[in-house]
């Protein structure tokens, strides 16, 4: 069976207190055993969740990682240094990423490997256009991003991986993925995973990332290949995220 995980990525948001305010709900909630929680917080914030998270069941995962482990890279954050301060798991491929920083393929594919290497696991996302949907190239484009990546891992790299489908045009516009649409694309990433490797795509988490909230959520999880959220806004307001853990 694939345990449930819901990831939030704060994205360019949240502060101190933010990391306060969750370390102290969570101290306080009951959680389904079952399921697996993970929030992403923006670089500067990681050592403070770091400390304040380890007495709850929050993992800590961080939004993107630089694919050299050390050098003239102004500005950018290594894999190696994520590791020192206790981060577990990393966004790669994000949509934002992709389109605001121009990470293709490759620069993911980058990503990916130097995570992995470092022992961090990759939570790869993917996801189509409004016009790539409007022209009918969901799945083309969705199985180019995950085959891009999944084709040069070796088997036992490929198990690390975690991946989240994301509807560019569900992302931080409230208009999210009915649970049918979520359910056909993740069908066909499963069903794509199968051709390598049949084992581990019934193993393989696959979230769905778009507008997910405490009102959809329960819906959008009870599809058979949604094995979790990766959540943007509804993960910024402490209530809202306890309530779609607990529906996972
Ligand atoms: P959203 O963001 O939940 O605000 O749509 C999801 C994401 O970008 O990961």
């Amino acid at each position: 069976m694939r345990k449930p995980l819901i990831a939030g990525n704060w994205k360019m948001n949240g502060s101190a207190e933010l990391v306060e305010t969750f370390a102290r709900a969570f101290a306080e909630t009951t959680l389904p055993a079952s399921v697996e929680v993970l929030i992403h917080p923006p670089f500067p914030y990681l050592q403070a969740a770091s400390e304040a998270f380890a007495a709850t069941p929050i993992g800590l995962g961080a939004q993107t990682l630089n694919p050299l482990h050390a050098g003239a890279r102004t500005g950018e954050v290594s894999g190696q240094m994520l590791k020192e301060f206790g981060v577990e798991w990393v966004l790669v491929g994000h949509s934002e990423r992709r389109q605001l920083y121009h990470e293709g393929d490759e620069a993911v594919f980058d990503r990916v490997i130097a995570a992995l290497g470092v022992g961090i696991r990759p939570i790869l996302c993917v996801g189509e256009t409004l016009e790539e949907r409007d022209a009918g190239r969901t799945e083309e484009v969705v199985l180019r991003q995950v085959g891009y990546v999944m084709s040069r891992l070796e088997p036992a790299q490929r198990r690390q991986l975690t991946l989240a489908y994301e509807p560019v045009w569900a992302i931080g516009t409230g208009r999210t993925a009915t649970p049918a649409q979520a359910q056909e694309v993740m069908a066909a990433i499963r069903a794509y995973q199968a051709g390598f490797d049949r084992e581990l795509a019934a193993e393989l988490r696959l979230l769905y990332g778009g507008s997910m909230n405490a009102s959809n959520a329960a819906e959008l999880l009870a599809q058979q290949d949604i094995d979790g959220g990766l959540i943007g806004g509804a993960s910024l307001k402490v209530d809202d995220f306890i309530a779609i853990c607990q529906s996972a």
